[in-house]
């Protein structure tokens, strides 16, 4: 589902820089990335949805090697195909809850929004707790909501590939495993991808496999 090859990159100011010889998550895997802040984990993520490109080296996602495409391309194959869950949420403030999770429907023709998506919409709403908030503004939630709306507009579209970044993060013990079942539940019913950055090491264990940031850590940085 995700190949990684020889990829090297970094940021046009800054010192940062990564180094990736070689990574891949099979389809259907459940991966979790772990390592210190500022590792480059949230940077992986941006790399494998095409939001950024690296300088050397090839990025490909299902069929599509998101390294080489054109903006326009990686955009719309990003938003039919990844369901990516922020680390800051990225919700639109001046938009219900509601119309922040159907946003996505309504930016690209490769989605389309009809009535089951709208029920869809307000079940999963339902499932993570904020059902009762759809008709507010995103910005007048707290952090955890945020979140969970964020989730749910992530996974809306049934997206092969899910990107959580520090998805768990906000949330109390409770939310946290009601969320991570939800993203479990929802990654096998559509045997989807899921690769999610978590601090949570008690987490871990309901993942198929880890990548520690600390092997990719580019030695000749200073
Ligand atoms: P993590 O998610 O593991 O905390 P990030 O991928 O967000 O780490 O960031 C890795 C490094 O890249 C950090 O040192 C961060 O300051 C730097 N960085 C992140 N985004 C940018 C940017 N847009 N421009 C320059 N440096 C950045
Ligand atoms: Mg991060």
């Amino acid at each position: 589902m995700i190949r990684i090859e020889a990829v090297e990159f970094s940021y046009p100011q800054g010192e940062f820089s990564l180094s990736i010889p070689q990574m891949s998550v099979a389809q259907g895997e459940k991966v979790a990335v772990i390592g210190p802040s500022g590792s480059g984990k949230t940077t992986l993520l941006n790399l494998v949805a095409g939001i950024i490109t690296p300088q050397r080296g090839k990025v490909s996602v299902a069929d599509m090697e998101v390294s080489s495409s054109s903006d326009a391309k990686r955009r719309d194959f990003r938003i039919s195909n990844i369901g990516f869950v922020f680390q800051d949420f990225g919700l639109l403030d001046y938009l219900n809850v509601l119309d922040n999770i159907l946003h996505p429907y309504r930016i690209t023709r490769a989605l389309n929004l009809t009535r089951e998506v709208q029920q869809r919409a307000i079940d999963l709403a339902d499932g993570l707790g904020i059902g009762d908030r759809l008709k507010h503004h995103a910005g007048e939630l707290s952090q955890g909501e945020q979140q969970r709306a964020a989730i749910c507009r992530a996974l809306l579209p049934q997206p092969g590939l899910i990107l959580a970044d520090e998805a768990t993060g906000n949330l109390d013990p409770r939310n946290k495993g009601k969320i991570l079942d939800l993203l479990f539940d929802s990654v096998d019913s559509s045997e989807a991808t899921l690769l999610a950055v978590t601090h949570d090491h008690d987490l871990l264990s309901r993942f198929d496999r880890v990548i520690d940031f600390l092997d990719y850590r580019n030695e000749g940085a200073s």
